[in-house]
């Protein structure tokens, strides 16, 4: 047999050998050309021991390989379906807390008027009311700021629906921290809003001695031909709170305000305003104008007498 053939011969059977499946003949065949040739004896060698690291034969190595990539993609697969199956959980779960837990706005309609407690000390104003509707819960109540009016407190009651054996819960209770000069509404946005609530109204008698007071202390002022309106919120000057009022025109041609069967009427135009009157909540009472040209609280009351009179 001719050498290098018979070198090919045996390299073959080389992994037949190592996993001891041949026959008697080619067993004796392959040990004695190992006994005799050292260049297949180091293939051998090197065989065995590239095998014997994870005890699998070459040809266990390339089923294998084909084995991982078959798993490598199932696991692609059962990821993809792991998220998807996530992501479907995870809307499921959201439609049940908004439906269970969130909730919506609920309409003025469905509530009876709520009790208002105001709190002299920290202008806090605590609201308290009922939902009228079954089988519901008021999931949460909240206050906000109105976008459009700083000095306007929206009060938004959500309801949700109550899961089998829960209890309903209707009443509902919330603490608005100051609502000093402020109206507070029941709201539901972009549905309809209730007044529950206006400084000005509950301290109608404190307002009414403070202008009183400015009319005593400021003599630009004639009880008779300015009228003061108090504006809406509280301005701090210098740290001190105090409320702002408007002067306008009682007669004259460009009056905005007057006498008629002993009330003061007015049309709603009102001039453009050169300046406001703000008088302090605290005692002794502290009284400015603000100056709209000057941009500043000055206590010169000389822009009062200066204005004109279109007669
Ligand atoms: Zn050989």
């Amino acid at each position: 047999m001719n050498e290098k053939y018979n070198c090919d011969v045996i390299r073959d059977l080389l992994p037949g050998y190592i996993d001891n499946i041949l026959s008697d003949t080619g067993n004796e065949l392959v040990k004695n050309h190992l006994g005799e040739c050292e260049e297949c004896l180091n293939i051998y060698t090197e065989m065995k021991e590239g095998i014997g690291k994870d005890d699998l034969s070459a040809y266990d190595t390339i089923a294998v390989d084909a084995l991982k990539k078959i798993r490598k993609r199932t696991n692609r697969l059962k990821i993809t379906i792991g998220i998807l199956v996530g992501i479907l959980f995870l809307f499921l779960l959201f439609i049940a807390l908004k439906i269970y837990v969130i909730g919506k706005p609920l309409g003025t309609g469905s509530m009876s008027i709520p009790d208002t407690v105001y709190d002299e000390e920290t202008g806090q104003l605590t609201v308290s009311g009922k939902m009228n509707l079954h089988s519901f819960h008021v999931s949460k109540v909240v206050w906000k700021e109105d976008e459009n009016n700083p000095n306007i407190v929206n009060v938004i009651v959500y309801y949700a629906e109550t899961l089998p054996f829960a209890k309903d819960r209707t009443d509902f209770s919330i603490v608005i921290p100051n609502v000093k000069g402020k109206k507070v509404y029941l709201a539901c946005p972009e549905y309809d809003r209730m007044e529950i609530y206006d400084w000005r109204m509950h301290h109608y008698e404190k307002v009414e001695s403070l202008k009183k007071e400015i009319y005593g202390k400021v003599p630009e002022l004639d009880e008779k031909t300015d009228a003061l309106n108090c504006m809406q919120g509280i301005t701090a000057v210098d740290g001190i709170e105090g409320i702002s009022f408007n002067v306008d025109f009682i007669y004259g041609k460009g009056a905005s305000y007057w006498w008629f069967n002993g009330m003061l009427t007015t049309n709603g135009e009102l001039a453009p305003a050169d300046f406001e009157i703000w008088i302090s909540l605290e005692e002794p009472h502290i009284i400015l104008i603000y100056d709209y040209q000057k941009g500043k609280y000055i206590d010169d009351f000389s822009i009062i007498s200066n204005r004109k009179r279109t007669e």
